[in-house]
C-alpha cells in the first residue's frame, strides 16, 4: 500500500477518564491513518491546569494500550508549548485582530439581558462586544490596575483582514464548507487563567505536527469554522477534516465525563475485553 503522507491524530484532554466515545474517536483516527499507510499521532491537550491531572494522562496511555493502539513518541503535550501559543496571540493582538476583554461571565449575561436579545446559542453565549472598542488608554489603565483580562478575537477585523467570508474547508463526510466563524463570534483566544485556549492551541499544533487529516467528533464541527479563520490569520495550512458521529448510550444521550458515563477502566474492571468493546463500536 502506498502512503499519501496522511497524518492523523487523537488529541484527548486529561480532565477525566476516557469512555467509549473516546475509544471510538481514537480507533477512527488510527484507522484513517492505517488505510493510507500514514502516521497516527497522539497529542495530550493539557493546557487547562485547573482541570488536567497527571493521573488522567497516565490513564490515557493505559487505555490506548489496552485498545491495542500504538502511537509515536515523544508525545506532544500542550503544556510544554505555552510560549508558542502566547507568541501567536500577541501577534494577533499587535495586528489589532484580538483585544483584551475584562468581562466576567456575569457582565456578559447582564449585557445580553439588558439588550433583550435572546442568545442564539445555549451554553456558550456569543460575546456582545462590551470590550471590543475600549480605547488604548482605557485598556492600559485597567491592565495597570491589575484587572484580569482574556484576549478575544476581533471577528469583524479578522474577516476584513482575510476576506474571511470566502475561506473554505473540506469535511470528508459533509463535503466542501464555506467558513462561518460568526457562529462563535469574538471567541476567547487566551483565557484569563490559562493564557491560551483550545481553539488557538489546536490550530497551532495541528500545523506544527503537519496533521493532514483531523478526525474528531461532530460536537466540534462548529469550532472548525473558527479554526479555519485562525489558520488564515496565522498563515497556517488547512488540513482536511472528518467529523464523526458521537457514540450515545442506550437512552440515546451522548457519553460525557461529566455525566459519569462508564469509563474504559470501568469496562475493563467489569471483565469486558477490548475486542468486545471494539466489536460493539463497529456495530454501532
Ligand atoms: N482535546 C479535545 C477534547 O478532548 C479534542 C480536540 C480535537 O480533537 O480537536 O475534546
Amino acid at each position: 500500500m502506498s502512503s499519501d503522507n496522511t497524518i492523523t491524530r487523537f488529541a484527548p484532554s486529561p480532565t477525566g477518564l476516557l469512555h467509549a466515545g473516546h475509544a471510538y474517536s481514537a480507533l477512527f483516527s488510527k484507522q484513517a491513518a492505517q488505510q493510507k499507510n500514514g502516521r497516527f499521532l497522539l497529542r495530550i491537550e493539557d493546557i487547562d491546569f485547573t482541570r488536567c491531572r497527571t493521573e488522567y494522562e497516565e490513564a490515557i496511555y493505559e487505555d490506548l494500550s489496552w485498545l491495542g493502539i500504538e502511537w509515536e513518541t515523544p508525545v506532544r503535550r500542550q503544556s510544554d508549548h505555552l510560549d508558542e501559543y502566547t507568541t501567536a496571540t500577541e501577534k494577533l493582538r499587535q495586528g489589532g485582530l484580538a483585544y483584551p476583554c475584562f468581562c466576567t461571565r456575569k457582565d456578559i449575561l447582564a449585557e445580553i439581558d439588558q439588550a433583550g436579545a435572546a442568545p442564539h446559542r445555549t451554553g456558550d453565549l456569543l460575546y456582545p462586544g462590551i470590550c471590543r472598542d475600549l480605547s488604548a488608554d482605557e485598556q492600559q489603565s485597567r491592565m495597570a490596575k491589575g484587572e484580569e483580562f482574556a484576549l478575544r478575537l476581533n471577528l469583524g477585523k479578522s474577516l476584513e483582514a482575510t476576506g474571511g467570508e470566502n475561506l473554505v474547508w473540506h469535511d470528508r463526510q459533509k463535503g466542501p464548507q464555506t467558513a462561518r466563524p460568526e457562529l462563535l463570534g469574538d471567541a476567547v483566544l487566551a483565557r484569563k487563567d490559562i493564557r491560551t485556549s483550545y481553539h488557538l492551541a489546536v490550530v497551532i499544533d495541528d500545523a506544527l505536527q503537519q496533521i493532514s487529516l483531523v478526525t474528531r467528533g461532530l460536537d466540534l464541527f462548529e469550532a472548525t469554522h473558527l479554526h479555519r479563520l485562525l489558520q488564515a490569520l496565522l498563515d497556517l495550512p488547512t488540513p482536511e477534516y472528518e467529523h464523526h458521529a458521537l457514540i450515545k448510550d442506550e437512552k440515546g444521550s451522548r457519553l460525557a465525563k461529566r455525566k459519569k458515563s462508564p469509563t474504559l477502566r470501568d469496562l475493563r474492571n467489569e471483565g469486558q475485553s477490548a475486542q468486545e468493546l471494539i466489536n460493539k463500536l463497529i456495530d454501532w
